[in-house]
């Protein structure tokens, strides 16, 4: 059965198929926007909610292919910031801004917080959607963010979360390690259950 996984990025890809490698969930092939010389769609996320947006990308891509299809979608949600940055945690500091100014901007508004306040959550939202029907599916990843950043692995906020249970930041970890116990590696797995 071939399924679309909506995304155009090689990292996420590779983790999806290497979880359904482990799972052997061998009767399923992973098509990419690529394969289906989607990868120049350009699809405005403008929903209110990170499950709006996971769904919206699902369904345009499974109505477009016209097969089942999946999209993810990620935010950082934070105690002391009312759940924000969450569903603009990519464009946090401004329409155009880049990773390092949306960590910049989080350290600045988090400047006179305690750290007993500084408690925050990664969420992961998987949208499958197959004959209009849709189904989610949530990771969650709890930690803190810290004071200043550490660690040169990973993208996004990694360099200034620590998940509950560690003393090192995600951009500590080796990645193999953060894909065992992120949000995103929840999400799939539970994902990737339901399909089995
Ligand atoms: P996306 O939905 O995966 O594109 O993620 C939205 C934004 O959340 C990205 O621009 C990143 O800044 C951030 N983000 C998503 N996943 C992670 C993660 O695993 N670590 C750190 N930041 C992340």
């Amino acid at each position: 059965m071939k399924i679309v996984f909506a995304t155009n990025n090689n990292n996420k890809l590779k983790e999806i198929k290497s979880i359904f490698k482990k799972m052997n969930l061998n009767s399923f092939s992973i098509l990419s926007l690529k394969d289906l010389g989607l990868d120049n769609l350009y699809i405005e996320e403008n929903e209110e909610t990170i499950e709006g947006n996971a769904e919206l990308k699902a369904s345009i891509i499974s109505d477009l292919s016209g097969l089942p299809s999946f999209a993810d979608d990620t935010g950082l949600e934070i105690d002391a910031l009312d759940g924000k940055p969450g569903v603009h945690s990519s464009r946090f500091a401004g329409e155009e801004s880049n990773d390092a100014e949306n960590r910049k901007l989080v350290l600045k508004l988090l400047e006179n917080v305690p750290d007993d306040k500084r408690t925050a959550r990664f969420k992961t939202v998987i949208a499958f959607v197959d004959k209009k029907q849709s189904y989610l599916f949530e990771g969650l990843c709890y930690g803190r963010i810290i004071k200043e950043e550490r660690g040169n692995n990973g993208f996004g906020y990694d360099s200034i979360f620590i998940p509950d249970g560690f003393d090192i930041t995600f951009a500590e970890m080796e990645p193999d390690l953060k894909n065992q116990i992120s949000h995103r590696s929840i999400a799939f797995g539970k994902f990737v259950n339901f399909l089995s």
